[in-house]
């Protein structure tokens, strides 16, 4: 039997999540983001899930070229555009519509020889100082790209820094409505926070504090497709209606009874103060649980809550059983996300006593961890 650790994607919440990305911007066509791999997902595993998306957005040529090997054949999305001229085939071959958003990006397009021209979105930067011209740039460059014939549609594109925080987006979003006021073109502003805290949707708790909420032809959903709360604690994923879309899950494969006194794991950072029962699980940081969970992170044993004791090591770590008497060897354990019973662990919570947020923790699950499609549930 191979080590019980294995990680399942479930389809139908990623389709549940992303029809909720549908309903908070009804007006908007939704773009799946699916860069790192579908967020550690696998792009072949998320894809059933996802295909209800309007286009695929992401980074890698590489991963491009597997969406089409899915046989997509709708839009796609360079996030980051074009990293070397030579790129700019590949685009024209797969019909990839790409982000521009340096002078670099115009010369390479201008030099680029291809029968049809290409879609392109037009990156402002509009305070997040990451990728993309200054507002007092960007009309020389949407006029530079509008007068090349090597460029078809040209659509208006910013990245919000706090749209998940008390800075907000009101500031970035007046820099970029001031500057392309007047250029035509499709505009796409929002990522998971924005949509689901600045949209003109119910219950957008922070609309109200904008002139008029953010508009979007596009919107850009990632996190809340993998079913993590953009802007956990203040809101968790119940509150926004999304379902967990990965769970990791054990097995416990010895359990120990400690008396008073007695340490737990390395350096001996749990003591207990009575006599306690405690379960050994097989995951460790090398599986991509976080090293940094203190005792207490929360965990699933039989879909029943309970803690976790004691340092994470590489291969295994410790659960509490004192209120889990019928739990033993082969018992289940769940990291994150959904146990057998239907039990929920939101990925947030994990990454919280990590003090990491989920993104990084469903992109960090280890390679020798098996992941695979969950069968679709019975209902
Ligand atoms: C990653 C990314 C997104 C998605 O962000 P989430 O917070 O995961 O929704 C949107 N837009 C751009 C430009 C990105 O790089």
């Amino acid at each position: 039997m191979p080590r019980p650790i294995e990680a399942l994607v479930h389809s139908e919440a990623l389709a549940h999540n992303l029809a909720r990305a549908r309903a908070a911007a009804p007006d908007a066509r939704v773009w799946a983001v699916v860069k790192a791999n579908a967020y550690g997902h696998g792009i072949e595993r998320a894809f059933a899930g996802l295909r209800a998306a309007d286009g695929f957005a992401l980074l890698d040529l590489e991963e491009a070229r597997r969406l089409r090997a899915l046989d997509w054949r709708g839009p796609i999305l360079l996030l980051e555009g074009v990293f070397e001229p030579r790129d700019l085939e590949l685009c024209s071959r797969l019909g990839l519509w790409h982000v521009v958003h340096c002078n670099e990006q115009i010369d390479w397009l201008a030099a680029h020889k291809t029968q049809a021209p290409h879609r392109v979105f037009l990156k402002m930067n509009s305070g997040m100082n990451r990728l993309g011209f200054t507002p007092a740039a960007y009309r020389g460059a949407w006029a530079r790209l509008n007068a090349l014939p090597q460029v078809d549609e040209i659509s208006l594109m910013t990245h919000f820094s706090d749209a998940d925080g008390p800075r907000g987006v009101a500031q970035q979003l007046a820099a970029f409505e001031a500057a392309t006021q007047d250029l035509p073109g499709e505009r796409s502003l929002s990522n998971s926070a924005a949509l689901l805290r600045h949209s003109a949707a119910q219950g957008a708790p922070d609309a109200a504090r904008l002139a008029t909420p953010v508009r979007n032809d596009w919107v850009r959903a990632g996190i809340l497709t993998y079913g993590s709360a953009p802007d956990y604690p203040e809101h968790d994923i119940a509150h926004w209606g999304l379902q967990p879309t990965m769970t990791l899950r054990s097995r416990l494969i010895a359990t120990q009874q400690l008396q008073p006194g007695d340490t737990v794991g390395y350096g001996s950072r749990y003591t207990a103060e009575r006599a306690q029962r405690i379960g050994i699980v097989a995951c460790g940081y090398a599986d991509g649980y976080p090293r940094h969970c203190g005792t207490g992170t929360p965990v699933l044993v039989d879909g029943q809550r309970t803690g976790t004791v004691g340092r994470v090591s590489m291969d295994m770590l410790a659960v509490d059983l004192s209120a889990l008497p019928q739990a033993g060897i082969g018992s289940e354990v769940t990291l994150w996300g959904c146990s057998a019973s239907g039990a929920v662990l939101a990925i947030d919570e994990v990454a919280q006593a990590a003090g990491t947020i989920g993104y990084e923790l469903m992109c960090a699950v280890a390679p020798r961890v098996p992941m695979a499609v969950a069968p679709a549930a019975r209902s």
